[in-house]
């Protein structure tokens, strides 16, 4: 999943965009103000800085500025007002990567957020792959033997965060957090969710790759032993 921190200060703003956002399988974080957004990105660990210009205690040139003097390259998305044409400018001079201009449709943002997060991942050149299978995070897409693969959201953020760790065990617990994040959700609709996973990617071939390892949660692996 692609973690993204949004800094805006204006709440109704921020809230539709996290909103569109999550729903739409992005990991969020946020900050209301320019100093805290600093801190967050220095600290955390994102794929992509959706970032307000005018924000209070530290705008968002400076941050840009600030952020990329510290050495981090997380690509910057800058929000900017119609009339500030001149901003944007500086705003790119100061290492922001792409630009949408207020008010925008959240299709545009989602797309602009995706560009820049496939443009900085093809330099690190990051699909998952275990034997035959490859899970692409920027186009969502699966397939296995060359064969594209149609998931549920749900089985694609499972086979994900089972990739992620592969060949290791994951368990019951972080593979419902990694689905419904800290609410849990019940454990019989987590093995539903892990039998249709399973029909899609291991059904037609004749590997298995998906492993139930009982009493404690399931790993992918090529040429597992059954556990
Ligand atoms: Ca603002």
């Amino acid at each position: 999943m692609l973690r993204i921190l949004l800094i805006e200060d204006q709440r109704d703003i921020a809230a539709n965009i996290w909103d569109y956002l999550e729903f739409r399988g992005f990991v969020m974080d946020h900050a209301a103000d320019g100093a805290n957004g600093l801190r967050m990105a220095l600290g955390g660990s994102y794929d992509v800085i959706v970032l307000d210009l005018g924000l209070p205690k530290l705008d968002g040139i400076d941050l840009c500025r600030a952020l990329r003097a510290a050495g981090r390259d997380t690509p910057v998305l800058m929000l900017t007002a119609r009339d500030t044409l001149e901003d944007k400018l500086i705003g790119f001079a100061e290492g922001a990567d792409d630009y949408v201009v207020k008010p925008f449709a959240m299709k545009e943002l989602e797309a602009r957020i995706r560009a820049l997060f496939r443009r900085g991942r093809l330099q690190h050149g990051d699909l998952l792959r275990v034997g035959d299978l490859v899970l692409d995070p920027v186009k969502l897409s699966v397939e296995r033997a060359g064969q594209p693969i149609s998931l549920t959201r749900a089985g694609f953020v499972l086979l994900e965060a089972l990739m992620q760790r592969a060949p290791h065990l994951v368990r019951h617990g972080d593979l419902a957090h990694a689905l419904w994040g800290g609410d849990g959700g019940d454990i019989a609709t987590l093995h539903t969710h892990l039998s249709v996973l399973r029909a899609a990617i291991d059904r037609p071939f004749e590997t298995h790759l998906l492993h139930t390892v009982h009493g404690f949660g399931y790993r992918i692996a090529d040429n597992a032993v059954e556990s």
